[in-house]
């Protein structure tokens, strides 16, 4: 539009010119001089190294741009789709509870102290006072440190054991290893010969072990903390009262374990799973999700020949439920202010997690997420049609159970109510839902390579707030962008409104071609760049988001444009024309060009 705009006013000067009897050389060169004067050609220099700047702000903040123009965008979402674990929570894990089918036990030290494991307390829990581990609770944790693939290396001295691998898994890992279950010691006895991994779709893993009946080394605190080994404990025939060659331990949310569970392992026996023992599991499951546990089920059965390879999924049913784990993930507190940040920025933050609804509800409560406690999980998301998830979508805040196609249905259906959408996720089955976001962004710490692939932006720290100091860089960005159009389309109208006029008015040529050329060349280049590293406006996050489809010129910036153009070539004319008798008329372009250049 600038291009047809400025080709039109050039023509108009041009002839303009020629009638007042200028030559038409110098006409000529004028009009195109003006008309290179008219194009802010130094806009695409500017906002891309507003851009680089800015994305390297965002990077001191511990946001990896990936995809530059993604950096503009940031600063216009007004729907952030977030990952719970990890992202709204520290991803922390500590494993706080052990509930067998029968009885139960809790861990009821404080929290800080069973966190202080991973912080280089040495100390073992002593979970009952010389109590030999009871093979039902031997067996869950044998279960949950087997079917696992986070290590726990080698405590070396008074370090801090190091841990690698999954949070949820490394809590599973470290519970079994204070009650005297090391992974190391387990994996002598039970190798594991195959594997299903942990998908977001079933939300189960399962491990394949063949058992060699030897003694499992199980260390025992003695009445002075002071630990000493013992291989007095188990051999795998010992918790388990027939013999087979193989064992099959399968964790993953209790919900999908039901779907495939027969049998629950009670007391050492092997009982059918009735609808009775169905509605405990589920019950003791709801009353540890409502209180902010994340709960994983663990079961087991027994294989007489190995599986063939590739068959491994197929494992996965006719399982005996051996108990829960529940673990505490505690909210960041950071997130919470960035939640608010959000509110008053205008923006929506909506928590999509696979976990269980109750919960993920825990979890929203505490960090003011959901105004009317709704929650949408995977199932209820199935059912409905596109439209009535569309009349939904922007009143619920919390999905749980959600699998990684439905967070594509989620953006796809807020996105059609005019939403501009940010969606976090990390694993390989996610990448669909980040690409079509408008702003994917993958985690840099858990986040696949997939994912990161798909994503514009990296989260290095993982971290939920980080997403808004890349929004509010973003509306800085953008802002500044604005100033810019804003400063260099005031000046480059002021060239046109002093070449337009001064003919009309009889006056001579006010500017030479080389003059408009020079004086743009140093307002679109240099000057510009300053605006483009100008400080956060105050209000910055503190006003909605504008609406994607809006205008540059939008909210004043056109009419300044106009405004301030046209009374900026008024007064290098009137200079001019004050000066002429003192000066001369051969010195009035001087005048003109003095002014503007203050101006
Ligand atoms: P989110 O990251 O939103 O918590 P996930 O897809 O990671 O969701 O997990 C969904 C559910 O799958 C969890 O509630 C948990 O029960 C189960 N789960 C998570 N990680 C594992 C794992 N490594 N092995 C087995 N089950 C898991
Ligand atoms: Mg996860």
């Amino acid at each position: 539009r600038l291009a047809v705009m400025s080709l039109i006013l050039v023509a108009i000067i041009f002839v303009f010119g020629l009638i007042r009897g200028e030559n038409i050389t110098e006409m000529f060169l004028t009009s195109v001089s003006l008309a290179v004067a008219i194009i802010p050609e130094g806009l695409p220099a500017v906002v891309t190294i507003a851009l680089a700047l800015g994305a390297r702000r965002m990077l001191k903040r511990h946001a990896l741009i990936r995809k530059l123009p993604a950096v503009e965008t940031l600063g216009s979402v007004t729907t952030i789709c977030s990952d719970k674990t990890g992202t709204l929570t520290e991803n922390r894990m500590t494993v706080t509870f052990l509930g067998l089918a029968g009885q139960r036990i809790e861990i009821k030290e404080p929290y800080a102290q069973i966190t202080s494991l991973l912080d280089g307390n040495q100390s073992r829990l002593k979970f009952a006072e010389n109590s030999p581990l009871e093979p039902s609770m031997a067996l869950i944790l044998t279960g949950s440190a087997l079917c696992n693939n986070a290590l726990l290396k080698e405590r070396n001295g008074a370090g801090a054991p190091q841990t690698l691998g999954d949070p949820t898994e490394v809590a599973l890992v470290v519970a079994a290893d204070r009650f005297g279950l090391g992974k190391d010691a387990l994996e002598q006895t039970l190798p594991r010969i195959a594997e299903a991994p942990f998908d977001s779709d079933r939300k189960r893993m399962t491990t394949i072990h063949q058992i060699q009946d030897q003694e499992v080394m199980v260390d025992v605190e003695d009445e002075n903390g002071a630990l000493f080994p013992s291989c007095l404990l188990m051999r795998p025939s010992a918790l388990l009262p027939h013999t087979s060659p193989y064992i099959v331990f399968t964790k993953g949310a209790v919900d999908s374990m039901l779907e495939v569970t027969r049998y629950v392992w009670n007391n050492d026996q092997m009982e059918p799973l009735t609808p009775e023992w169905e509605q405990q599991i589920r019950d003791g499951n709801n009353r540890l999700a409502s209180t902010g546990t994340r709960v994983l089920g663990v079961a087991f059965r027994l294989l007489d020949a190995p599986p063939e390879a590739g068959t491994e999924l197929s494992l996965e049913q006719d399982l005996a439920f051996v108990g829960l784990v529940g673990m505490l993930d505690p909210a960041r507190p950071e997130a919470r202010t960035a939640v608010q940040t959000c509110a008053q920025a205008g923006i929506r933050t909506v928590m999509i997690t696979g976990d269980h609804p109750l919960m993920a509800k825990h979890i929203a409560e505490e960090l003011d997420i959901s105004v009317n406690g709704r929650v949408l999980t995977g199932k209820e998301l199935n059912r409905l049609s596109v439209e009535e998830l569309e009349g939904q979508v922007e009143s619920v805040a919390v999905y749980a159970r959600v699998s990684p196609q439905q967070k594509l249905k989620i953006v796809e259906a807020l996105q059609n109510r005019g939403q501009l959408v940010s969606m976090t996720g990390d694993g390989v089955n996610d990448a669909p839902a980040l690409s079509k976001a408008d702003i994917g962004v993958a985690m840099g710490i858990t986040g696949t390579d997939v994912a990161k692939e798909a994503a514009d932006m990296v989260l290095l720290n993982d971290n939920f707030a980080t997403i808004v100091a890349a929004i509010e860089e973003g509306r800085v960005i953008y802002d500044n962008i604005r100033k810019f159009i804003r400063y260099s389309l005031t000046g480059n109208t002021s060239g046109v409104v002093i070449m337009l006029f001064a003919p009309l008015l009889m006056l001579p040529l006010p500017l030479l071609p080389a003059q408009i050329l020079w004086i743009n060349l140093l307002a679109d280049g240099l000057l510009a760049l300053a605006l483009s590293v100008e400080p956060a406006e105050s209000n910055v996050m503190r006003r909605p988001p504008y609406p994607p489809g809006e205008s540059v010129f939008s909210r004043g910036v056109g009419r300044d444009i106009i405004w301030v153009g046209t009374l900026m070539g008024i007064t290098f004319l009137l200079t001019g024309y004050y000066y002429r008798e003192e000066l001369g008329w051969q010195n009035w372009q001087t005048m003109v060009f003095a002014t503007l250049a203050f101006s």
